[in-house]
């Protein structure tokens, strides 16, 4: 890796060239803290407006000669498409995206203003530090990085900055799969937020969870019916008591384990950093084995049901005719149909249940190229990184870009220190990253976006710490 030496946020680099020239390290950082002033809150429900954001990213890349589509699903609500295209015509094309509205941010929580991108200590503070202008001004200043020093992805790279991720998508990527699917033609994969960071796991341990899946959303309504009638009557049609008893057995349900391919590899390379023999017919008992990393796979190794909201009666001697309640249920890969039998079971005869959101589980193989190549970027600037797959508990955009067959990984890579708590900080207060994060995130990102880790590709000769041109495995 070269060495770096830093004055507040400026980079010089000496020795061996990395990919990206320092400029682009110090763009990464200016469109953070900029990304960060334009205020992109979506409030749910249509209340958002990503505009400016979207006129600043097409004037940066307009600004480095690759011409930006804004495309505008209702007034305010705009997105942002651009191609850049490859050396090998003959190869798939990347897709690359990144969402640009964040959730609400109260002032009065915070040490700084959360919109204020302010850059104190080496650290780049306000809502979207990391969920995720970052990453979508990492991409900007690795891109602009190419055309100055004349460099070329082997792919092509479809960019898309989005609209509306965190609501429903209708106005973002869910509005781009349906009314422009032409701009993703020829693209296979694709990668976004929510994986390639550091999760420090004791005793210098650096894992990187690399997201290769994400878990369905089912969000059920439950309605039980019965006979209405006098609080004092002897009433074996209780629909209070049907519905509290169907909700008592979902949420004492007790779900099996469920290994899907990603948690399967998630567990084998877990077991085996902790030295541990990867005994898969006792997960639980292996999950209690392999320290603080477990807390990003226990979610996922089971469907999952929790009674969240009752909704019954209207007087203490009235016994109601219905009753209701809902439920927050996740899927796993090839979970669904045991999940539907289970329901159906679990609600009993006089309890009917129905979706009120459904949105399908995800995976994605981690014996593909890019995920080698994913591993290989990580490796190659963090030598004794321990690159994991994971499958995402929630969902992200990457469920929209999948109606189109496009296969979805969490990779925005940001180096951070012990004690940096990433998890806490998403949709967090004091949401906050480190200026080191992000160099690291854009040289990574630049290796892999642009196909360097690949076999065909020359080596970083010379390059103190740097592994060889070769896919890691
Ligand atoms: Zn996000």
């Amino acid at each position: 890796m070269a060495e770096q030496q830093q004055a507040g946020h400026k980079t010089v680099l000496s020795g061996p060239p990395t990919g990206v020239d320092a400029r682009a390290l110090d763009e990464a950082v200016r469109f953070t803290s900029d990304l960060i002033r334009i205020d992109t809150t979506n409030r749910g429900g249509g209340d958002g407006t990503e505009r400016l954001a979207a006129e600043y990213v097409a004037e940066q890349l307009a600004d480095a000669g690759i011409e930006p589509r804004i495309l505008e699903s209702a007034p305010g609500r705009a997105n942002v498409v651009a191609r850049i295209p490859g050396t090998d015509p003959a190869a798939d094309a990347l897709l690359v995206h990144g969402h640009l509205d964040v959730v609400p941010a109260e002032a009065a929580d915070w040490s700084v203003p959360p919109f204020s991108g302010e850059i104190r200590d080496g650290v780049i503070w306000g809502r979207g530090a990391i969920d995720m202008k970052n990453t979508d001004a990492m991409v900007l200043a690795t891109v602009r990085s190419w055309v100055r020093t004349g460099q070329r992805p082997a792919r092509d790279i479809v960019l898309a900055f989005t609209a509306d991720e965190e609501d429903s998508a209708a106005y973002g990527a869910g509005y781009l799969v349906k009314q422009h699917a032409d701009l993703f033609e020829g693209c296979t994969e694709a990668i976004s937020e929510s994986g390639a960071y550091t999760f420090h796991a004791g005793e210098g341990l650096r894992i990187y969870p690399v997201a290769a899946g994400e878990r369905g959303t089912a969000w059920m309504k439950l309605t039980a019916h019965g006979r209405a009638g006098h609080g004092s009557k002897v009433n074996d049609e209780n629909a209070v008591s049907r519905l509290a008893a169907a909700v008592a057995r979902i949420g004492e349900y007790r779900w099996p384990v469920r290994i899907t391919d990603t948690v399967r590899a998630a567990l084998t390379e877990l077991a085996a950093v902790h030295g541990l023999p990867a005994d898969l017919d006792d997960v639980d008992a292996l999950l209690d084995r392999i320290g603080p990393a477990a807390a990003f796979v226990r979610p996922t190794v089971r469907n999952s049901a929790n009674p969240t909201m009752l909704d019954a009666g209207y007087k203490v001697n009235v016994i109601p005719g219905v009753a209701g309640a809902f439920v927050d249920g996740r899927i796993v890969p090839g979970g669904q149909e045991e999940f539907t039998s289970t329901m159906d079971r679990l609600t009993g005869p006089h309890v009917a249940w129905e979706y009120y959101h459904h949105e399908v589980p995800l995976t994605a193989p981690v014996d593909a190229p890019a995920y080698a190549a994913m591993r290989e970027a990580l490796e190659h600037f963090d030598p004794g990184a321990h690159v994991v797959p994971f499958c995402m508990s929630g969902g992200t955009d990457a469920k929209q870009f999948s109606r189109l067959g496009i296969t979805g990984y969490g990779f925005s890579p940001l180096k951070l220190p012990p004690g940096f708590d990433y998890q806490a900080l998403f949709h967090g207060v004091d949401e906050r990253v480190p200026v080191d994060a992000l160099h690291f995130g854009v040289r990574v990102l630049d290796r892999f976006m642009r196909g360097a880790g690949t076999a065909q590709a020359p080596a970083a000769a010379g390059a103190s710490g740097a592994r060889d041109g070769e896919v890691g495995a």
